[in-house]
């Protein structure tokens, strides 16, 4: 018998133990949930962010049809939503309502 063996054994025990250990955490980091985006946030108020696209006025907005909303936008990730949020592609690092609307809306294709 080797007598590195038990040792070059608890290495690759450990190693693959860490290995999972990471997966977990990139995992977890992942599936983390974002910040909702605030209504007052300087980027959300130059597009005209609102949580509620129903209390949109369309005669003021005129870029707004009704009936439309962040859950049937093209940039909202409808596939990483967590309580009606989600990622959207003109706000970076923050879930959106998916009831919301801005006036980067696009329309699935
Ligand atoms: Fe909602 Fe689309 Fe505006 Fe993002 S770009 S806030 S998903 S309407």
């Amino acid at each position: 018998m080797n007598p590195t063996e038990p040792s070059r054994r608890r290495f690759l025990q450990l190693a693959l133990a860490s290995a999972a250990g990471l997966t977990l955490v990139n995992h977890a980091s992942a599936s983390a949930a974002l910040p909702h985006l605030a209504v007052d946030d300087p980027t959300a108020k130059a597009l005209g962010y609102v949580e509620n696209a129903a209390k949109v006025d369309p005669a003021k907005e005129a870029a707004f049809k009704k009936g439309t909303n962040c859950a049937s936008c093209a940039l909202y990730t409808a596939a990483q939503a967590e309580g009606g949020y989600a990622p959207c592609a003109a706000f970076p690092g923050k879930a959106v309502a998916a009831k919301g609307w801005c006036r980067a809306y696009a329309p699935k294709a």
